[in-house]
């Protein structure tokens, strides 16, 4: 199974690393054509002020948004996650992908200084808890009918979501040993793929 990692900026050699250590195959994107027989695509943390322009720049937008509605699987972290929601509270310059149905507010833990990591229950992860490591990151502020919430801060701030085949975390699973969120991804992977598949979905 091939996986494209989006690495146009931020942690996307990270993401790399966890895909290949789980035995998956990851090519890195940084061109439409580039998507071509990808089962999964990840949307790394970084700056989505940044992501969000460079996507525009190489004509990814219209691919990675069909692909999403095709039935692709698409993880987003951090930024990513910004990158792949409907409403980023109206702080982007360019439009983001808005392929789901969240709206998040961005920095909403403050500076990076104020960065920090928490052990999250994730009962999709089974029952051990989860290092969750934030930086600069957003939250969850609204939800749509289809979203499934995963997981939550103490305080009781959503900080990870699915939607059928779309996965967001505003933490950094890409950055801790611990590869349960990306085994979970290339599991929905492999099954949204043959989704894909059977409606003849079309990547460039
Ligand atoms: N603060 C960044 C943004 O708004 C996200 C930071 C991150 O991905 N770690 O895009």
């Amino acid at each position: 199974m091939k996986i494209g990692v989006l690495a146009l900026q931020g942690t996307f050699v990270e993401h790399v690393q966890s895909v290949l250590r789980l035995g998956a195959e990851a090519i890195e994107v940084r061109r439409p054509e580039q998507l071509h027989g990808v089962s999964g695509v990840i949307i790394p943390g970084g700056e989505s002020t940044t992501l969000t322009h460079l996507i525009h720049y190489y004509g990814l937008v219209e691919p990675l948004r069909q692909m999403a509605a095709c039935g692709t699987a698409f993880l987003g972290t951090c930024a990513g996650m910004i990158c792949m929601a409907r409403d980023a509270g109206g702080s982007l310059a360019y439009p983001a992908l808005e392929i789901m149905d969240i709206k998040v507010k961005r920095n909403a833990f403050g500076r990076q200084r104020q960065s920090f990591e928490q052990f999250l229950d994730v009962p999709v992860l089974g029952d051990q808890p989860f290092p969750g490591l934030f930086i600069r990151g957003p939250v969850i502020e609204q939800t749509g009918r289809e979203v499934q919430a995963l997981a939550w801060l103490n305080d009781g701030a959503l900080v990870a979501a699915q939607q059928e085949n779309l996965l967001v975390t505003s933490f950094h699973p890409e950055l801790m040993d611990d590869l349960r969120f990306h085994q979970y991804f290339l599991a929905l992977a492999a099954s949204s793929g043959q989704k894909a598949d059977t409606i003849e979905c079309f990547t460039q």
